[in-house]
């Protein structure tokens, strides 16, 4: 006897980014994205990705009527994704996700009309999350995150942050998974910049492998040396994240495993805070930069 799968709706949106965050989701392996669109990532339970604005075919105005369509038929009870961050100058002009009737959309425009009327909002990567690159200072396009774009238009909805340059694909698929699973997150499931405690918990220079060398003061002088990597910019003291345990690449290696200092890409203030990458942080950024992450 076949039992009903109940149909969870999405879009997937993108403002100013890359798209690496898409290109890390595509790269998941357990599930793969294969898997995510077409079996039951949850026991009864499909994600139904409707719209992504990088990898869908369809494209031109039937694309974008599926956004109408959804936000319509599934009122309150459909997720939003929302790639890159929010960019505002000059009514945020300076990106359009399409065309309707000859109109250019902007993404702005288009988030707070999706947002209005979604289950919630899940922000992935550092962009979406506080505004990430495209909100660096100067920040000429009064780009922002989409927490802040919702405050501003007093949208009051649901906002999960999943950081990350890119976020890794288990945090975002996992984050979705939960939902599906026991429904929007309590506040205790989530920290003070609303990324989920079960991916962003727990500081990376707590479980880091040369914390050893830290603790002893050993110290590299360059990436490929043995040692801890504090002293040519590592910001894993600064940094919510489970890299060192759960690793990338289908577990091959992380950042700082590789030779690479943490550079902080799943906190508030990158990239301002954290720069420049190869250096040591200095004293009074640290200090500033932790009452920011510790609230
Ligand atoms: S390499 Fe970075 S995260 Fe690891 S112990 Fe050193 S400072 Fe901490
Ligand atoms: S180790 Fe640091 S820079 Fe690398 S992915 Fe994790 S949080 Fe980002």
């Amino acid at each position: 006897m076949s039992t009903k799968v109940v149909e969870i709706p999405a879009v997937w949106i993108a403002g100013a980014s890359c798209s690496g965050c898409s290109v890390s989701l595509l790269n998941a392996v357990s599930p793969t994205v294969k898997n995510l669109l077409i079996d039951p990532i949850i026991p009864g339970k499909h994600l139904n990705l409707r719209f992504h604005s990088t990898v869908m075919a369809g494209q031109g105005e039937p694309a974008m009527q599926v956004l109408q369509a959804t936000r319509k038929a599934d009122k309150g009870g459909y997720l939003v994704l929302v790639e890159g961050s929010v960019v505002g100058q000059d009514d945020g002009l300076y990106c359009t996700i399409g065309e309707v009737g000859g109109k250019q959309i902007a993404f702005q425009d288009k988030l707070l009309d999706l947002a209005r009327d979604a289950l919630a909002v899940v922000s992935v990567g550092t962009c979406a999350s506080f505004g990430g690159i495209p909100a660096a200072h100067p920040n000429p396009s009064r780009s922002q995150g989409v927490k802040q774009a919702l405050d501003q238009a007093g949208i009051k909805k649901p906002v999960i942050n999943v950081p990350g340059c890119p976020p890794h694909p288990d945090w975002l698929l996992g984050t979705v998974a939960m939902v599906m699973l026991k429904g929007l997150p309590s506040a205790d499931d989530l920290d003070y910049a609303l990324r989920p405690k079960a991916f962003y918990g727990k500081l990376i220079h707590d479980n880091c492998p040369r914390r050893a060398y830290f603790d002893a003061g050993r110290f590299a002088q360059r990436a490929s040396d043995p040692g801890c990597l504090y002293q040519i910019g590592c910001k894993g003291p600064l940094t919510y994240a489970d890299c060192p345990t759960r690793l990338w690449n289908n577990g091959v290696n992380w950042c700082v495993g590789a030779g690479s200092p943490c550079i902080g890409c799943c906190e508030p203030t990158f990239p301002d805070d954290v720069q420049p990458v190869f250096e040591k942080i200095n004293e009074d950024r640290l200090s500033r930069f932790q009452i920011k992450t510790r609230g």
